[in-house]
């Protein structure tokens, strides 16, 4: 199943997509949550409804705005250095502890939403990700369970501003610029697709930059969710970025920065794919 947030003609809605449809299924199920959160919260006594729902293709997806499929989660963390091929390329040591970040909340964006490239910095760079949504409430899940505490999976871009990122000993202010979180299309549940297995791939105006599979992750999404729920609740709707391949512009010599114009898009099989332009952020008229 690959459930959306969309807004069309201004609302926002849940939507059941099929093939390039999607059906409101806040038009048809009476007593929606009016956002993802509450539906995967609910998702006890709602996922049968959900699943009876006729696809009836109420729209093309060409003709509404995808949003990020949580658009407003309650956290959002990124694990670093989690592929062999990135941490060579990045000159560093396979780290013995799961490295982790957190991304603001704010950075999330929509799908085919513009990336800023801020005022601050000119090193902007991209980071293909299988992305997971957590479903259920969670602590201290051990990992043979972990796979429980997880909804269903999407593709994200943890967009990196590098200066930012790599001068103090903390990646979040690198990593949580406004725009720097884009993910989706949609959510696809763990019943269509083996997140263990995944082919992952970037192109920059159509160059392939990055090209691996998810089977290369060291740390995979049940050991993730296993190591934080050691540490924190985890909650429904809660958004794990899962670690990026070999192939960042930062590693090329000389690197390869993103500048305003370019088309980014991150594509995982058995998901789909995000894509997002480049513009160059503008500083407002007033700060408030
Ligand atoms: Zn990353």
């Amino acid at each position: 199943m690959k459930l959306a947030t969309f807004s069309v003609a201004g609302s926002q809605r849940l939507g059941l997509v099929d093939g390039d449809r999607v059906t409101s299924l806040s038009d048809r199920i009476a007593a929606m949550p009016k956002d993802m959160i509450g539906l995967i919260a609910a998702w006890g006594e709602l996922s049968r409804k959900v699943e009876g729902t006729t696809p009836a293709g109420d729209y093309k997806l060409s003709e509404v705005r995808l949003l990020a499929p949580v658009p407003r989660p309650g956290k959002v963390l990124g694990i670093g250095l989690n592929y062999a091929d990135h941490i060579a390329e990045a000159g560093m040591k396979r780290p013995e502890h799961q490295l982790w970040f957190a991304k603001a909340v704010t950075a999330v964006s929509g799908p085919f939403d513009p990336i800023q490239r801020p005022v601050v910095s000119t090193a902007l760079d991209y980071e293909a990700e299988l992305v997971f949504v957590v479903g259920k409430r969670c602590h201290h899940v051990p990992v043979e369970r972990a796979h429980e505490a997880i909804f269903g999976y999407c593709a994200g871009n943890d967009v990196s501003i590098r200066d930012w990122q790599m001068r103090t000993g903390q990646f979040t202010l690198g990593k949580s610029f406004d725009t720097h979180a884009p993910f989706g299309p949609f959510i696809v549940t763990p019943d269509e697709i083996d997140p263990r297995n995944l082919g992952i791939r970037t192109f920059v105006n159509g160059e392939k930059r990055q090209d691996s599979n998810t089977k290369h992750l060291i740390f995979d999404c049940a050991a993730q969710a296993a190591h934080l729920s050691q540490v924190m609740t985890l909650e429904p709707g809660d958004v794990m970025f899962t670690g990026t391949p070999g192939g960042v512009g930062m590693a090329m010599k000389p690197p390869r920065f993103l500048k305003a114009g370019d088309r980014v898009r991150v594509e995982i099989d058995g998901i789909g794919a995000i894509e997002s332009v480049v513009e160059d952020e503008t500083l407002p008229s007033s700060p408030f």
